[in-house]
Formats: structure tokens, C-alpha cells, sequence
């Protein structure tokens, strides 16, 4: 098991002393694509930071690679080098006077030698589409809202971990951005073999990219399975304020009016075949 959350609560200890998350657990297997989704302050965050030692939960376990890493003793340099985490808005956090610099910092910390550095910094920005000498040397605050963000997402591709966890990568993206965000998922999934949980509000990213679907409420989880297992629980989302994905939520409305439909169903394609079909059949 690559991530393991055993009876899991935690407190932010402040003035309002809110219990973000209550008595989790969940195991997450090498392999998985995880979609996370819940509805704001639900405990999404406050979950991912938890399997790269961010957070130190109240009470309980969490294992990286059968490792207990909220024991004192336990070392997050090296678990943060299995689990890369893409905060939300990551570009805030860029502030070298390159992207170079910028993705380079990570792995300069590792304390990698220059030349392998060089060769994770071209290798990243190929990746995330950026072309290393056209961008190279630019300043990352002169680049794109979309730009800035491969940068950020780079930066953490370059530490080469074993599970990537981004929260809320498409936040503010346009259509064209978000498409070359889910090719990249795509691409580290199934090209890379990495094992990847996204936060995501969009259910139909999470229903084309992930194999299981996470659904938090008031620090808990509540519904975890397939995309299709999730989705077909039309009432309890919409109770939690959650959404299918909109043509799922059309293939639903098509059916109340006496349409003969499969409704689970996530794609466009797939959802105008089952509607020609339900009307010739009609
Ligand atoms: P989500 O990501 O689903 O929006 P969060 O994990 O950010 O949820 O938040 C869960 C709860 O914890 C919310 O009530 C939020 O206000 C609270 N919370 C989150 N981060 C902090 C923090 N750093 N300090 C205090 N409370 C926090
Ligand atoms: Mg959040």
C-alpha cells in the first residue's frame, strides 16, 4: 500500500479550533487516480497535506511506503520526494528571477548535481509544454496566468515523486488551459506510471481522468468508488451541493421526462449516442 490513513483526526489549533478532519482512514494503492471532491471546507486540503507531512494530524496514522510519518523520528525530506504536492495557486509561490531557477529549486535542495539538475529542468518543461530555451532564462512573473502554473507543476515534477497530488489545478484556467492540464494527467498516468489524487470541483475532469472518486463532507468521507459507483448517487450529491457531471446531470433530466436511458454516462460522445439511440427506440 503506497499511502495509508488510519483513524485520522485533526484540529487546527487557533482561536476556532476546528476539527477538519474526523476519524478517517483510507488506503490509496500505487496505481490509483484518485479524484477528491467536496464541497468548500469540507477537508480536502487539509486530507492531501496530509500524505507529504505538511499537516501532523491530532491523532492518528498516516504511512507513506509502510512508513509512519507522524512519528517524530520520521524524515519528510525524503517522504516529500515520494509524494509531490501542487498547492492550490501554486504560481504564488514562484519567486526565482527564472523558471530555470524557479523548477530548479527543488531539486538543487535535494542537493543533485548541476548536470543532473539541468536535465530535470529541460526534462519537466517538455513536459508541462514549456520550450526550455524559449523560456528558459524568462522571468516567470512576465509569463501567463496558465504559463505560470505549468512552471509551479514543473517545479514539482522535477523532485520526481512517486504520487502526485494537486489541489484544484484547473482553479482559474481557461477551456484551452484545462485541456492541456488533463493531457498532462494523462500523459504522467498512463506514459509515467505515476500515481495522481486531484482535488477538482469540475466533475467532468474527475469523471474523464479518475478511476476512483473520493466525496468529503464536514471532514468526512463519504462516498468512495468508481466514477460510476459516485456519480449514480444523483440525490446524496446534490444534498451535499455537488454536481454530476452536467451532460450526466442532462441524461438524468432526459429520463424524468420518460426517455429510455442509461444515465451513467460521463462523455459527450458516448451520452449523444444513448439519446439517438432512446429516441429511435421512443
Ligand atoms: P477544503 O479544501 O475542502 O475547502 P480545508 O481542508 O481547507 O477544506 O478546510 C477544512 C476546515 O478547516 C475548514 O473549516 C477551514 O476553515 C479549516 N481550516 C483550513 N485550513 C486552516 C488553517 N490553516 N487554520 C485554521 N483552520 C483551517
Ligand atoms: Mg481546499
Amino acid at each position: 500500500m503506497l499511502i495509508e490513513v488510519n483513524n485520522v483526526t485533526h484540529i487546527y489549533n487557533d482561536e476556532n479550533n476546528i476539527t477538519a478532519l474526523k476519524d478517517i482512514n483510507l488506503n490509496i494503492d500505487k496505481g490509483e487516480f484518485i479524484g477528491i471532491v467536496g464541497h468548500t471546507g469540507s477537508g480536502k486540503s487539509t486530507l492531501v497535506q496530509l500524505f507529504n507531512g505538511l499537516i501532523i494530524p491530532s491523532t492518528g496514522t498516516v504511512r507513506v511506503n509502510s512508513k509512519n510519518i507522524t512519528n517524530e523520528k520520521s524524515n519528510l525530506k525524503e517522504t516529500r520526494r515520494h509524494v509531490g504536492l501542487v498547492f492550490q495557486y501554486p504560481e504564488h509561490q514562484l519567486f526565482e528571477e527564472s523558471v530555470y531557477k524557479d523548477i530548479a529549486f527543488g531539486p538543487k535542495n535535494l542537493g543533485l548535481d548541476e548536470k543532473e539538475i539541468e536535465s530535470r529542468v529541460k526534462e519537466v518543461m517538455e513536459l508541462v509544454g514549456l520550450e526550455y530555451s524559449q523560456f528558459k532564462d524568462r522571468s516567470p512573473f512576465n509569463l501567463s496566468g496558465g504559463q505560470q502554473r505549468r512552471v509551479a507543476i514543473a517545479g514539482v515534477l522535477a523532485l520526481k515523486p512517486e504520487v502526485l497530488v494537486l489541489d484544484e489545478p484547473s482553479a482559474g484556467l481557461d477551456p484551452q488551459g484545462r485541456k492541456s492540464l488533463a493531457d498532462l494527467l494523462k500523459y504522467l498516468y498512463d506514459e509515467l506510471n505515476m500515481t495522481i489524487i486531484l482535488i477538482s470541483h469540475r466533475m467532468e475532469e474527475i469523471a474523464e481522468l479518475c478511476n476512483r472518486v473520493i466525496v468529503m463532507h464536514q471532514g468526512k468521507i463519504v462516498l468512495d468508488g468508481s466514477p460510476k459507483e459516485v456519480f449514480a448517487n444523483e440525490k446524496k450529491l446534490h444534498k451535499l451541493a455537488l454536481d454530476l457531471p452536467q451532460i450526466t446531470e442532462i441524461l438524468h433530466r432526459l429520463k424524468e421526462k420518460g426517455l429510455n436511458l442509461e444515465t451513467e454516462i460521463f462523455s459527450i460522445t458516448k451520452a449523444s449516442d444513448a439519446i439517438i439511440k432512446a429516441i429511435r427506440s421512443h
